[in-house]
């Protein structure tokens, strides 16, 4: 990789005050087999998500109580992140993308077993975004990788890229059946992954060792499975020479890690 001097470029972020909100179930729409959109409608006054990849907390009822604890209160919230996908304060909507998974074995949790049994009508409760982190759009290249989970957040940034932009999107799937519509007016590759189901491994990991770049002014950003995100960010910054400013990793979930 050439020895380059790089454009100083910062993130901006931003706080904003968080408060529930009780939302009702508007629609349900299957994007694919295991990509469920819910548009939830209610109180949206003062909602604010200014960033990609922000998240919303969603809380569920405790299974034996039936009550929902809020952070802070006596007993453990149980609470999932998710992307806003898409949000219209003034119709007071609220669009989330789930990833059904588990849902054949009986290992789903809270949250994809909410969104499997929801129906229009239900009440969601949600907190936050608590801030967004606003990357700039700028570099020369915007490396967008991840699992399902991340499609939300990756189709927001792809929306949101201006033309002119350059974008490679590395998305690892089960199978064609999974691949979702992605606008964007940026120019962007998007290449899809598809696990093997026999000996599963790290689709994401794999392809990203085999990347080649001609240049080095990339942000990239990637969200998936806490351990392939581990070996992934590794890659990036030692094999790609990403540096950590240039560079957003995040575990969105964790392998067999039924959680709070
Ligand atoms: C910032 C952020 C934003 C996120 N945005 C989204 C989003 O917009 N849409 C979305 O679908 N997810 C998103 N996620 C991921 C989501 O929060 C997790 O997948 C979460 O664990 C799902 O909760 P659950 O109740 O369904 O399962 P859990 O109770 O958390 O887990 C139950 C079991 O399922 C496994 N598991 C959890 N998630 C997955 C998965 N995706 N694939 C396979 N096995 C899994 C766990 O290892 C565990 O064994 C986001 C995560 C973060 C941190």
């Amino acid at each position: 990789m050439p020895d380059t001097i790089l454009p100083v470029r910062e993130p901006r972020r931003v706080r904003f005050e968080t408060r529930r909100r009780d939302l009702t179930v508007k629609t349900i729409d299957d994007l694919s087999p295991h990509m469920r959109r819910i548009t939830l409608a209610g109180d949206m006054e003062g909602f604010q998500s200014l960033g990609f990849d922000d998240h919303v907390k969603l809380f569920f009822p405790d299974p034996e109580t039936g009550v929902i604890t809020l952070p802070g209160g006596e007993a453990k919230a149980i609470a999932r992140d998710y992307t806003p996908r898409a949000f219209d304060v003034a119709a007071g909507t609220l669009t989330l993308d789930f990833a059904l998974h588990g849902v054949d074995d009986g290992s789903a949790g809270p949250a994809t077993a909410w969104a499997c049994r929801a129906m229009v009508g239900d009440i969601l409760v949600l907190g936050g975004p608590r801030g967004s982190t606003i990357w700039p759009v700028d570099y020369a290249l915007h490396l967008l990788i991840g699992d399902e989970t991340a499609l939300p957040a990756i189709g927001r940034r792809l929306e949101e890229l201006p033309p002119g932009a350059r974008a490679m999107v590395l998305v690892a799937v089960d199978s064609p059946a999974e691949k979702l519509q992605l606008h964007t007016r940026a120019d962007a590759t998007v290449h899809w992954l598809f696990r093997n189901p026999t000996h599963g491994g790290h689709a994401l990991a794999d392809a990203v060792a085999r990347l080649c770049f001609t240049q080095t002014d990339i942000f990239a950003w990637v969200a998936a499975e806490a351990e392939e995100v581990r070996v992934i960010r590794e890659l990036l910054s030692t094999r790609h020479g990403i540096d950590a400013q240039r560079l957003k990793a995040s575990g969105y979930w964790q392998k067999d890690a039924g959680g709070a």
